[in-house]
């Protein structure tokens, strides 16, 4: 049984493909590294399994538990992220309160970012998958939960903790068809999207770069400079992309949020993709990630063509030496041009911006706001960069004592006050001016107007509003001052 733990927060976790902390918006996205996992077991016949998506369905733990009763399994798989990882552990206690028998093991790429052992703080928990959660999962039932064999786990021996190197998995082919068909599909969405029912899926792991801060890089890409840019990506086959597809086309999945680093790291790759889509006759509408170095006007029009109505790309800062703290790899004027590509295509555009990084200042922060007013992107995020052991950026913060290590795990949240100072600016004052960020953005007259105008769906953009009003205006005020 494979279960994504529902939550008690009101605006719910991301816990997908490492991503960490509370939603930014009210967005639902299907759990993606479960449905890799069910992807596994269906491509080595094993179909007896259901999956439990709690959070997305909004099922309390008591709910869970009466499920785990009534299913009866011998496993229960689930995921975590540091943020959330009390809740979260609170699957493995139900499922040994249902039987001592069923073996549970949790699953996360960023397991080995947890600051301690986690095996020792929670006692229910029998295994830990530390990175690509199929293998271990597949050869846990194949070994009959004799760990001693099974590669990426940490498990228990005689009282002490053990873990197995890594089973490298470069071919993504071998995680098989995530098994969407297992999941309800009409629970899913995202304040961006075109039509219904919306899903989501990746087709890579890792990023060509690697920031210094980014979980995602860090604990996906698998290795260390396997692209010139510092990251590394690993690319499912077309074959396998399309048969995807067809498969969430079959279910009447209308719309897909693609949920790569990015979608076309190689650009000849995604010209094929896109190309075949519409060989295919692939009716689906769907966003991407994008990086401003991996993006080519006729690419951008191929996948417009496909059916791609909005990218989303990284503009971290507007200020150069930001940028080049962050090893971003990018220059301002790189990102500028593609900004101006996309919107050439007529393609939507959000944005996401991390503030904190090594430099940063107010100034920069104020900078970088104006100057993604002036992109006007249809949406944009300014997240508070979160520090995970394991990535450059937490070294850094450690080796100089900037870090609030007293800070509890709930703090490490991009949406935050972030657990960490900088020499030139506090964490009150990143908060503060990045919630101006938000407020300065959204509620401009020109961009209600707009967005009301361009709306698909009206009452989405009006609970969305109300969920901005709440988180940008109503709870800085209780955290910090509401003025800049
Ligand atoms: S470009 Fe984005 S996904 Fe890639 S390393 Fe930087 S932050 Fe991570």
């Amino acid at each position: 049984m494979l279960i994504e733990p529902g939550t008690e927060t009101t605006e719910g976790v991301m816990r997908i493909l490492a991503s960490i902390g509370s939603n930014k918006v009210n967005w639902k996205f299907p759990p993606l590294d479960l449905l890799g996992v069910g992807g596994m077991l269906r491509r080595n016949g094993i179909e007896d399994f259901v999956i439990l998506d709690a959070l997305n369905q909004g099922f309390t733990h008591q709910y869970t538990k009466e499920q785990i009763e009534k299913e009866k399994p011998e496993l229960v798989v689930f995921t975590f992220t540091n943020y959330t990882i009390k809740n979260d552990m609170k699957v493995a206690t139900l499922t040994k309160e249902v039987s001592p028998d069923i073996k549970t093991i949790a699953v996360n790429f960023a397991a080995e970012s947890y600051p301690g052992t986690i095996l020792k703080d929670f006692p229910d928990l029998d295994f830990l998958a530390y990175h690509d959660p199929e293998y271990p999962t597949l050869d846990l039932i194949r070994e009959d939960y004799k760990p001693e064999n099974v590669k990426g786990i940490y498990y228990r021996e005689n009282g002490t903790i053990k873990k197995n190197r890594e089973k490298t998995l470069e071919n993504l082919d071998e995680i098989g068809i995530p098994p969407h068909d297992k999941l309800p599909i009409n629970i899913y969405c995202s304040p961006y999207q075109l039509r219904s029912p919306m899903s989501a899926t990746s087709f890579t792991r890792g990023c060509i770069n690697m920031c210094t801060h980014c979980i995602g890089s860090r604990y996906l890409s698998l290795k260390k400079g396997g692209h010139p840019k510092g990251g590394h990506v690993r690319i499912k086959s077309h074959e396998s992309c399309l048969e995807e597809l067809h498969l969430l086309q079959s279910l009447g999945v209308k719309e897909l949020r693609f949920f790569d680093g990015e979608l076309t790291a190689d650009m000849d790759w995604a010209e094929e993709l896109f190309e075949r889509m519409v060989k295919e006759k692939i009716d689906m509408t769907f966003s991407c990630n994008v990086r401003a170095d991996t993006v080519r006007e006729d690419l951008l029009w191929k996948m417009k063509k496909a059916g791609a109505h909005l990218v989303s790309m990284g503009i971290d800062s507007a200020n150069q030496e930001v940028l080049d703290n962050m090893k971003k790899n990018l220059t301002v004027q790189q990102i500028t041009d593609a900004v101006k590509m996309i919107k050439k295509v007529g393609l939507r555009l959000t944005t996401y911006t991390t503030f904190g990084h090594k430099g940063e200042t107010k100034e920069t922060m104020l900078d970088t706001i104006n100057y993604i007013k002036e992109v006007n992107p249809d949406l944009c995020s300014f997240s508070l960069v979160v520090p995970v052991i394991g990535t450059e950026f937490y070294d850094y913060l450690k080796k100089n004592k900037l870090l609030d290590e007293s800070a509890p795990l709930e703090a490490y949240d991009p949406n935050l006050p972030p657990v960490y100072s900088l020499p030139t600016i506090s964490s009150k004052e990143m908060y503060e001016t990045a919630m101006y960020g938000y407020r300065s953005f959204y509620f401009r007259p020109r961009y209600i107007v707009r967005r009301l105008f361009t709306t698909n769906h009206l009452w989405n953009d009006v609970k969305y509003m109300i969920f901005c009003i709440q988180r940008y205006i109503l709870e800085p005020l209780t955290k910090g001052s509401a003025v800049p």
